[in-house]
């Protein structure tokens, strides 16, 4: 069986200050309990040291939301992976969707960068996901595939276990419009058959897929029940010790069966 994760992204919330007490309510809950799945926090670059102090150790873990596709040098504004590293995080997230639509990434960027957090001996979350026109054409699952093939197949050391998926349709992200059970679990389906298609069985058996996009606690023990569900990419509801722990406790219960 996959281990559960759940993974807050911060986004460009929270300063050190803010970021400290948010992670010192999170790792109160946590500490002393033995999780069966994963839970991790993605804090913007500036409040990650802040946080490394509060989730010193298990069970919180520390991922970034970016970083440089180079390891080292003059590239003004960038943040490299083994930075990161070297600043507690374990977990870079990579291709989310408002990079995708801010910065305008494309798929040989992702490449280079997961490349970059593999390197550094980090995990990358790869997201991906279609838009709310490109659903409504019919085509979300072409997109999905198509965003997977871009990069799955060209990663120079990916595996199960440093790769992390994160489907999130964009049309749920921020929205409070949620993927509804049948959706998520068919679009799940989806991208672990594409991997299969793309790298091998093996991969796609282990390999974690995650769902993000309008995710709290009422509704997350329904999603991670999901056969090809492993937990959540979580946005709004993570800034909040009670809904982050909501979702983590809908995980766990999911975990304990
Ligand atoms: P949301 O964001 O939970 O606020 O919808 C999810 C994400 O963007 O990762």
């Amino acid at each position: 069986m996959r281990q559960t994760m759940v993974a807050g992204n911060w986004k460009m919330n929270l300063g050190p200050e803010a970021g400290l007490a948010l992670a010192g309510g999170l790792q109160e809950r946590l500490a002393g309990r033995t999780l069966r799945g994963e839970v991790l926090c993605c804090p913007p670059y500036t409040t990650i040291a802040a946080v490394a102090q509060a989730a010193k150790g298990q069970p919180l873990l520390l991922g970034a939301q970016d970083c440089s596709d180079q390891t080292s040098g003059a590239f003004t504004g960038q943040v490299s992976a083994p930075m990161l590293k070297e600043c507690g995080c374990t977990h870079v997230i990579i291709a989310h969707s408002e990079r995708r639509q801010y910065q305008r990434e494309t798929d040989d960027l992702f490449v280079a960068k997961i490349d970059q957090v593999h390197a550094a001996g980090l995990t990358a979350i790869f997201c991906f996901g279609e838009l709310l026109d490109e659903r409504k054409d019919g085509r979300a699952e072409d997109v999905v595939k198509a965003q997977l093939a871009g990069v799955l197949p060209r990663l120079q050391a990916g595996n199960p276990e440093n790769t992390v998926l994160a489907y999130e349709p964009v049309w749920a992200i921020g929205t409070g419009e949620t993927a509804t059970p049948e959706i998520a679990q068919q679009m799940h389906a989806v991208a672990r058959n594409q991997v299969a298609a793309l790298r091998c069985d093996e991969f796609a058996a282990k390999v974690r897929i995650l769902y993000g996009g309008s995710c709290k606690p009422s509704n997350a023990a329904e999603l991670f029940a999901l056969p090809d569900v492993d937990g959540g990419l979580i946005g709004g509801a993570a800034l909040k010790v009670d809904d982050f722990m909501g979702i983590v406790d809908a995980a766990e219960a999911v975990s304990e069966g």
